[in-house]
């Protein structure tokens, strides 16, 4: 098993490296490689995803992503800033399967921006289509109107659209995940308004045919944002498109008090993924040791479960990131009166040793 180490830019390198410590203690055999990504690939190689880096994603079972980003990089053309790396790796690798849990653990409800009551047990997988919809549908772009509201005016564009096989296999991802969960998909779309997706719950309720074990609902996206933040738990494996999933993603994101806590894992058809906490490089605490690595960590684990096909370490690492938070340990994004606040090195730390049955202590 040979796994790809991106740290990339900003906090990047600091949560990176305790998911690395967190993996090494796990008695398993694979080899580890680091390459630069991002802001730093640029600075080291004059481009975001230099063709070493990609190579090495391509050849591995699976990438292990920090995060990339700086605001020092906006003003460089689109094509070197260094989100386009993530861009990049998402293409080349086919990653067409976006899976991001939000879970409010029990010890954090309170960090919610919601009741206790309403996120006290949430586990909700979101599962988003990454590789199509109006992000990447051609043509777009800007030129004079021809027609519309205002002939001869200035105007941008955009094209939604989804075949039938990418909805097809997002659709089997979404109800393949819900059978090893709640059994049951809520897939979110426009139908009501937009022909695309009218056609994708056409389809969905078409591939549904063959998970008849698995409930389906269909809600609107409207809906869908209301639904979140009135009752999030009615949802188990919530299911859209591209755009959609951007936005309720980060909507589900904050039912679960920090962003610091939320992994994810982006797959394509033969298994290899790429995973990543939720979060970007945060540069505003970058260098300063106080970010949260618990994302990172838990994004190591569903890379063992999803990719390496280690359910039994990645339930090691999940168990001990629990009991970390029930010892009290918090980084600053989630600490509260009461807790006993750590930086990086020391949730890292701390993971390590209840992973290595070692007393959690603040050192
Ligand atoms: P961000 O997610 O980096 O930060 C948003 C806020 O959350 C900040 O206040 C930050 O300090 C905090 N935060 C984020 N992660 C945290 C952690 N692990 N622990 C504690 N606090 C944390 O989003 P942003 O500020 O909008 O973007 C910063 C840079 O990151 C930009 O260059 C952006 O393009 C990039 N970005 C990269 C990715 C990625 O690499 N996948 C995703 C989103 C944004």
């Amino acid at each position: 098993m040979k796994i790809a180490i991106l740290p990339g830019d900003g906090i990047g390198t600091e949560i990176v490296a305790e998911a690395v410590k967190v993996l090494q203690v796990l008695d398993l055999s694979f080899e580890m490689e680091t390459a630069p990504v991002g802001g730093a690939a640029y600075e080291a190689a004059g481009h975001p995803l230099p063709e070493a880096t990609l190579r090495l994603a391509m050849d591995s079972d699976a990438v292990l992503f920090g995060a990339v980003g700086d605001w020092k990089y906006d003003k460089l053309e689109r094509a070197l800033r260094p989100e386009q790396a993530i861009l990049g790796l998402r293409k080349h690798m086919g990653l067409f399967a976006n899976f991001r849990p939000a879970i409010c653990y029990e010890q954090l409800t309170h960090a919610s921006s919601l009741k206790p009551e309403l996120v006290a047990g949430l586990d909700i997988l979101i599962i988003r289509e990454l590789t199509g919809d109006i992000y990447f549908g051609q043509p777009r772009g800007r030129r004079t109107a021809v027609d519309g509201h205002f002939p001869g005016a200035e105007e941008a564009f955009d094209t939604m659209r989804y075949s039938r096989p990418e909805i097809e296999r997002i659709a089997h991802v979404a109800f393949q995940a819900a059978r090893k969960r709640g059994k049951k998909v809520t897939s979110v779309d426009k139908a009501n308004v937009l022909e695309t997706f009218q056609f994708w719950k056409d389809v969905v309720t078409e591939v549904h045919k063959e998970y008849p074990d698995v409930e389906l609902e269909h809600m609107y996206v409207d809906n869908a944002a209301m639904q979140l933040v009135k009752a999030p738990k009615k949802f188990d494996v919530l299911f859209t498109g591209n755009m959609f999933g951007d936005i309720l993603s980060d909507e589900a994101a904050m039912l679960t008090g920090s962003i610091g806590m939320l992994p994810s894992a982006s797959l394509n058809a033969k298994g290899q993924g790429l995973y990543e906490p939720s979060h970007g490089s945060a540069p505003d605490i970058a260098g300063q040791g106080v970010a949260n690595p618990l994302a990172t960590i838990l994004s190591a684990a569903m890379m063992l479960r999803f990719s390496l096909n280690q359910p039994e370490a990645a339930d090691r690492i999940e168990s001990a990131v629990k009991a970390v938070l029930s010892a009290g340990l918090r980084t600053a994004d989630i600490w509260s009166e009461g807790t006993i606040k750590v930086g990086t090195r020391e949730m890292g730390d701390a993971v390590v040793a209840a992973i290595t049955g070692k007393t959690i202590t603040k050192s």
